[in-house]
This record gives structure tokens, C-alpha cells and sequence, in this order.
């Protein structure tokens, strides 16, 4: 009997059933997001804010929760053809508003009729939660800039803040499960987001000045589709 079998069919186990509970803790935590909404529609104005938090607290959990389920597994279900620029734009419109509770701005330029593969909702786990520490990275005069087109047969993603930037320790840190700078940190978020990108076949690049900002750039091989470039539709 091997033993680095023995090794993965225990791995296979735990992650099994650190799926299953992070799955089965989600449900309870939507069904009290949605009776706290209900119950802040009826409360009077002083008492809303506090409603507010608990349901802004609960999507945290659920976040988190969702960082977990994807390490645990990684593995897609569902690989499609994605159009890139819609990918964008409802990603972008999700972040907006977070953004502008940062005191930061978003804004996306995006180059129509890219096609990759890919998961719809694992692309947009891992592209929230690098915008997301773009968010929480701003100050004053915060900009969040997305930018995606076709660069040498790749479809290219850039996403750039004018936020603190980073040192070289945490650069080399990025990624490493549980490495955060901040007191609320999980230090999940860019393990899950590399995962996925590299299930997902791509690549990604960090470029980051402490002081000035950050740049992440991630590319996924494009797919040409009706047999026309997508470089030839115009875009
Ligand atoms: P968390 O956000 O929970 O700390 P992450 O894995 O998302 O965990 O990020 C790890 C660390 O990388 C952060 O704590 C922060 O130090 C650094 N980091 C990531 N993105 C940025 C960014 N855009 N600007 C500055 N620091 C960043
Ligand atoms: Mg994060």
C-alpha cells in the first residue's frame, strides 16, 4: 500500500467534507440575509444602518465561505465560451458601488468580441476579489481602472489602482494561504484567485510600487469563433 495514496485519499476526504460543510453553512446565511432585509424594510430609520452591517457582515461570511469552497475544489464544472467584455461589465457592476462606499471610482474600457474559455462565476470569484483588494488598498482620489482587449492572441485583463502598492515581501507572499496584511484580512483571496486562473489555462503578472499602486495583468488564450478572428471583427 502506497503511501502518498494514502496521503491523497485523506486530502480527498477532508476536502470532501470542507466542501460540503462551507455548501451546506451558505444556505442558512442567505435565508437570514433575506429575513434581515425584510425586517430592515420595516424598522425605523435609526435602527437601519445596524441592519445594514449584519447583511454587509453575512456576504463577508459568504464570501469567505466561497473563497474556501474553491480551494477545496477547484476543479470547474462548467467550461463555456465566455464573452469577455459581458464577463466585465457584470463584474463592473457589482463593484461599482463598492467602490464608491471606498471613496474610489471604477472605471472598465473593454474591447468587444473576445471569446475564451472558461467558468462565468470562478473568472468572476477570482477577478472580485483582486478588485476588491484594489478597494480596500485605495485612499483619497481612489481610481480602479479594468481594462481588457486582445494582445498577440491572448485575451489581455489589466487591473490597476492608485492604492498603498505593495513591498517586495508581500509580492512574494501573494497568493500563500492565510498571508494578510490587514486586521480583517483571510489571506484567501489570491490563493482562490491564481487557482482559478490557472485551472482556467491562463496566466497572471503582478506589478506593484509601494506608495503609488498596483497592476495585475491576466491573460487567457482567445478562441476564435465563426472562424473569424475576433481581432477582425472590429472592435
Ligand atoms: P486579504 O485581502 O484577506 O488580506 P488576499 O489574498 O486577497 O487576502 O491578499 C493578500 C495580501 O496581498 C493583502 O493583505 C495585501 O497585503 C496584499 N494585496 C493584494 N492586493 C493588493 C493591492 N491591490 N494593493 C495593495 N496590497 C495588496
Ligand atoms: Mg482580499
Amino acid at each position: 500500500y502506497n503511501r502518498s495514496l494514502q496521503r491523497t485519499e485523506k486530502m480527498k476526504i477532508i476536502s470532501d467534507l470542507a466542501a460540503s460543510v462551507a455548501h451546506e453553512v451558505r444556505n442558512p446565511l442567505q435565508v437570514t440575509r433575506g429575513f434581515l432585509q425584510l425586517l430592515a424594510g420595516r424598522t425605523d430609520e435609526k435602527s437601519k444602518p445596524y441592519f445594514d452591517l449584519a447583511v454587509n457582515e453575512l456576504d463577508r461570511a459568504s464570501d469567505i465561505i466561497t473563497d474556501f469552497l474553491t480551494f477545496a475544489k477547484p476543479e470547474m464544472d462548467k467550461i463555456a465560451l465566455l464573452n469577455l467584455s459581458k464577463e466585465i461589465r457584470k463584474i463592473e457592476a457589482m463593484m461599482i458601488p463598492l467602490a464608491a462606499m471606498h471613496g474610489g471610482v471604477l472605471v472598465c474600457h473593454t474591447q468587444e468580441n473576445l471569446y475564451f474559455h472558461g467558468n462565468s462565476s470562478k473568472l468572476k470569484q477570482a477577478l472580485i476579489n483582486i478588485i476588491k483588494n484594489s478597494i480596500e488598498a485605495i485612499g483619497k482620489e481612489g481610481l480602479i481602472e479594468i481594462k481588457a482587449a486582445s494582445e498577440e492572441g491572448d485575451a489581455v485583463i489589466r487591473i490597476s489602482d492608485n492604492g498603498e502598492g505593495m513591498d517586495e515581501e508581500q509580492i512574494v507572499n501573494l497568493g500563500v494561504p492565510y498571508f494578510s496584511t490587514k486586521t480583517k484580512g483571510t489571506g484567501l483571496g489570491m490563493m482562490v484567485t491564481f487557482r482559478i486562473i490557472e485551472v482556467m489555462k491562463g496566466t497572471i503578472k503582478i506589478h506593484s510600487t509601494k506608495g503609488k499602486g498596483t497592476e495585475f495583468l491576466i491573460r487567457f488564450p482567445l478562441v476564435v469563433k465563426d472562424k473569424v478572428l475576433p481581432d477582425d471583427v472590429g472592435a
